[in-house]
C-alpha cells in the first residue's frame, strides 16, 4: 500500500506549494473510514483510492482533485458524512466527493431506465465541475485494472460499460492515455482470445522489425539535428484495441494493415512542426492525400498535430505526426492537461478548453425535457459506436448512423433540403459535403434552389433514405444533363456543317434517328451513344460530313495565348456563345477537371469533350491544350457557374526565398489565416540560405488565390511567388 509520504512525494515533485496538512489529513481520514473494508482481490479496500489518486498525480492534478480521489468513496462506504466532509476538507471538496458519491450509488443499478438516469446524472455532474469526471475516470481505471477479481458476469458488464461510455467519455475529453488503457483492459476481458492474438502479433512484429524501426528513428533524428531542429523522435506502435476495431471495421486481416507502426516528432515550437513537415517531405516521398494539419484546425477535442505519411527508407510506408511538447501533453491528457501545473502554479482547470466546451453545450441542449429512457437513446453522444448526434443551427437533435455525411444530415431533416444542398458548414466553418460528421457537430446546410443531386451521392450516402431520394431526383437530373450537353455538341455539329438548326427540324427527323423525343436525342450525343454527325444527316439527308472542314477550322497555334493577351473574353473556336456552366467539383455535369490544371473559379476556362466520358476542364492558359488544337469539335465552351456554392479548388503555388529560421511557419500562418487549406509542402530546392517551396493548397476561387499570392509577396523574406499551372 502506498505510504502517507509517498502520497505527498508524488504531489510534491510537480507541485512544490502543495497542501501537505490537507493530504495529510485525508489520508488519514479515509484510512479510518475505510477500516478493515477489504476489495474482492483480498487488499485492504484502502489501497483503492490511494491508486485511484496516485493515477491522478499521473496528470499532475490540483490537490482538491487528489484529496477527492482518496475519499471519494467515504460518503457511500462509510459512515463518513458530506457534512463531516464539508467541515474538515472545505466545500470545494465536499462537493467533490459528493457528485461522485451520487455517481457511484448510480453504477450499482442496472435495470435501463436507471442506467440512463445515471449517465445523464455522470453528465450533469461533470458540467458542474470537470473534475469529478476525471475522478471517475481514474476510479473506473483503477477497477479495471483489478477486474481480474470479480466474478465472470459482472467484469463482462463492467467492461461493456467502460467500452460503451467510459472510453468514448476519455476520448471525446482528448484523454487518450487514458482512453487506450481503459480500451485495452475492456478489450482483454470481453474477448481474451482475440486480445491475446493481436497482442502476439504486435508483439512480433514489433521484434521483426525493430532494427528497421531504429534506422528510421536515427535518420530522421540525424536530419533534423543537421537542420538545427531541436526534436525528440520516437517509434510508436498502434494499440491492441485500435488495431481490433479497425480489423472489424474494415473486415480486414491483421496482415493488410499498413499503419501499425508510426514515428512521433516532438519539438519546442510551433514553426518547428511546419519546418519538420519541409525537410521530411523534402528527403522523402509524401503519400497524397494523407497530409492533415491539426495545428491550424485542431480537432474538437483539442487535439493538435500535423500528420503524414511518406515512403521512407526501404520503401516503408512511414506515419508522422508531429507537434510540440504543449500539444504532446494535450494529445495525451487531454482536459486534464490543461490543469497542469506551470511552475508550481496550478491554474484553474480551463473552461476555454473546446472540449469542455462542446460537453457544456451538450448537456445544455440535452438536460431539460426528455424521460430518462429517451434522453439514454438519444444522447449516447460519442459514447456509442454506432451512431452520431448532431444538430441544426436551430438546435434540433438529428440521429444518423456512424460514418453519415452531411447528405446524409440533409435528407434527414427533408427531402427538399437534400435535393437543394450544394454545401455545408460544420460549426461556423466551410466543410466538404462529403466529411464524416462527428457527435456534436452543428450542420448548417447551404442550398441553391437549381441545384439537384449528382447521381455520385448515392454511394457517398449512408442512409437508405438519402440514396432513395437521390437515386429518384438525379435519375431524371442526369437525363437532363447529358441532353443539354448533347445540345452543345449538336449545335456546334450543325455549325461546322453550314446547316440551320431548330427543334422542329429535329422532330422530323425523330423516325430516321429512331428515338421518340428530342431529349432522347440530345442525351444519346451526351452520352456518346450517338454521334453529332448523324444527327446532321438526318435532319439534312443531303449533307456530306467533309472530314477536312474540322482540320480547316484549326486554330492558329498560339490563337488563345493572343486572345488571352489581348485581354479579350474567350471562345473556343467556332463558339456558339451557348457555354456551358460549370458548377465545380460536385457539380451537376459530366464534368472532371484536368489533373494538375489548377482550375479554380475566375480563371478563364475551357472543355475538352472525350465522348463517352464527358468534358474536362483546363484553365486557358494550360500547355496541355495545345494537345487538341487539331480537334476542334472536341473544344466546349465553357463558364463558371458557382453562385452560392462556395467549394475549395486545388492550387499550387510555387515560393521561392530566403531559408531562414520561422519563415515557413510565417507562410504557413499567412495562408492559414486567408481560409485555405494547406494539402502538402514539397520542398524543390534547398541551400543554406535560400528555398524553393511548392504549396498544394485549396482555395475557393481565383480573388482568393490572387489574395494569397499578393500577400505572399509582402513577406519580407520571400522573392519570388507563383501559380503552377499544369
Ligand atoms: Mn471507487
Amino acid at each position: 500500500m502506498m505510504r502517507q509520504y509517498e502520497l505527498v512525494d508524488r504531489v510534491r515533485k510537480y507541485n512544490p506549494n502543495a497542501n501537505e496538512d490537507l493530504l495529510n489529513r485525508a489520508y488519514v481520514y479515509a484510512m479510518r473510514a475505510h477500516g478493515a473494508q477489504t476489495r474482492a482481490s483480498g487488499d485492504p479496500y484502502f489501497t483503492h483510492p490511494l491508486e485511484v489518486a496516485a493515477i491522478l498525480t499521473e496528470m499532475k492534478l490540483d490537490d482538491a482533485t487528489i484529496v477527492a480521489a482518496v475519499l471519494h468513496d467515504t460518503i457511500e462506504d462509510t459512515a463518513a458524512t458530506r457534512a463531516e466532509i464539508d467541515e474538515i476538507f472545505g466545500p470545494e471538496i465536499g462537493a467533490l466527493v459528493d457528485g461522485l458519491t451520487k455517481l457511484k450509488r448510480l453504477d450499482l443499478v442496472s435495470k435501463k431506465a436507471e442506467q440512463a438516469e445515471n449517465f445523464r446524472k455522470l453528465l450533469l455532474a461533470i458540467a458542474e465541475d470537470v473534475r469529478v469526471l476525471l475522478v471517475k475516470l481514474a476510479d473506473r481505471l483503477h477497477n479495471m485494472r483489478t477486474l481480474h477479481f470479480v466474478n465472470p458476469d459482472k467484469r463482462a458488464r463492467i467492461a461493456q460499460e467502460t467500452l460503451d461510455i467510459y472510453a468514448p467519455l476519455a476520448g471525446r475529453m482528448g484523454m487518450q492515455l487514458m482512453r487506450d488503457e481503459l480500451e485495452n483492459l475492456a478489450f482483454k476481458n470481453l474477448n481474451p482470445e482475440a486480445f491475446a492474438l493481436v497482442s502476439t502479433r504486435l508483439a512480433d512484429l514489433r521484434n521483426d522489425n525493430s532494427e528497421l524501426i531504429g534506422a528510421i528513428e536515427a535518420e530522421l533524428a540525424e536530419e533534423l539535428r543537421k537542420r538545427g531542429i531541436n526534436a525528440e523522435v520516437r517509434g510508436r506502435q498502434k494499440q491492441p484495441y485500435s488495431v481490433w476495431a479497425k480489423m472489424e471495421r474494415k473486415s480486414v486481416a491483421f496482415e493488410q494493415l499498413s499503419d501499425i507502426f508510426g514515428f512521433r516528432v516532438v519539438v519546442d515550437r510551433v514553426e518547428d512542426c511546419y519546418a519538420v513537415i519541409g525537410i521530411v517531405h523534402t528527403k522523402w516521398p509524401s503519400v497524397p492525400g494523407r497530409f492533415k494539419d491539426y495545428i491550424s484546425t485542431p480537432k474538437q477535442n483539442d487535439y493538435r498535430s500535423i500528420h503524414t505519411t511518406v515512403v521512407g527508407p526501404g520503401r516503408q510506408r512511414v506515419e508522422l505526426q508531429v507537434r510540440t511538447h504543449d500539444m504532446h501533453d494535450i494529445a495525451r491528457n487531454g482536459i486534464a492537461a490543461h490543469a497542469l501545473y506551470k511552475d508550481g502554479v496550478a491554474p484553474a482547470l480551463s473552461q476555454e478548453s473546446s472540449a469542455y466546451q462542446w460537453l457544456k453545450r451538450t448537456i445544455d441542449m440535452l438536460a431539460d425535457g426528455d424521460s430518462p429512457e429517451e434522453f439514454l437513446e438519444h444522447t449516447r453522444l460519442e459514447l456509442f459506436h454506432d451512431q452520431v448526434f448532431c444538430f441544426t443551427p436551430k438546435g434540433r437533435l438529428i440521429a444518423l448512423p456512424r460514418g453519415a455525411t452531411p447528405i446524409d444530415f440533409a435528407y434527414a431533416v427533408h427531402t427538399s433540403v437534400g435535393n437543394s444542398a450544394v454545401g455545408v458548414k460544420i460549426n461556423g466553418r466551410l466543410a466538404p459535403l462529403l466529411a464524416p460528421l462527428a457527435n456534436g457537430d452543428e450542420v448548417e446546410i447551404i442550398r441553391a434552389e437549381t441545384q439537384t443531386p449528382p447521381a455520385a451521392w448515392e454511394s457517398i450516402a449512408v442512409t437508405g433514405k438519402a440514396r432513395a431520394a437521390i437515386r429518384r431526383a438525379s435519375r431524371e437530373a442526369v437525363r437532363a444533363q447529358y441532353a443539354g450537353l448533347g445540345r452543345q455538341i449538336v449545335l456546334r455539329a450543325f455549325e461546322r456543317a453550314g446547316k440551320p438548326f431548330g427543334d422542329d427540324k429535329l422532330k422530323l427527323a425523330l423516325p430516321r434517328l429512331a428515338r421518340s423525343n428530342i431529349e432522347d436525342v440530345l442525351a444519346a450525343v451526351g452520352r456518346g451513344e450517338m454521334f453529332s454527325g448523324d444527327v446532321v444527316k438526318a435532319v439534312h439527308p443531303d449533307f456530306k460530313e467533309e472530314r477536312k472542314t474540322a482540320a480547316g477550322r484549326r486554330p492558329d497555334p498560339g490563337w488563345f495565348k493572343m486572345q488571352k493577351a489581348a485581354g479579350m473574353q474567350f471562345k473556343a473556336p467556332g463558339s456558339t456563345g451557348h457555354a456551358l456552366p460549370i458548377r465545380g467539383l460536385r457539380g451537376d455535369l459530366p464534368v472532371s477537371f484536368a489533373p494538375d490544371g489548377g482550375a479554380v473559379p475566375g480563371d478563364r476556362i475551357v472543355g475538352i469533350l472525350t465522348p463517352g466520358e464527358g468534358v474536362t476542364i483546363y484553365p486557358i492558359q494550360a500547355s496541355a491544350l495545345e494537345g487538341f488544337d487539331d480537334q476542334p469539335e472536341r473544344w466546349l465552351d465553357v463558364r463558371w457557374d458557382m453562385e452560392g456554392a462556395p467549394e475549395l479548388f486545388p492550387a499550387k503555388v510555387v515560393v521561392a526565398g530566403i531559408n531562414e529560421p520561422g519563415s515557413l511557419g510565417a507562410i504557413a500562418s499567412l495562408i492559414g489565416e486567408t481560409g485555405a487549406n494547406i494539402d502538402d509542402v514539397q520542398f524543390n530546392k534547398i541551400s543554406p540560405d535560400f528555398r524553393e517551396m511548392i504549396f498544394e493548397l485549396q482555395v475557393f476561387d481565383l480573388k482568393h488565390l490572387t489574395d494569397i499570392l499578393s500577400r505572399l509577396r509582402a513577406l519580407p523574406m520571400v522573392h519570388r511567388v507563383e501559380r503552377v499551372i499544369g
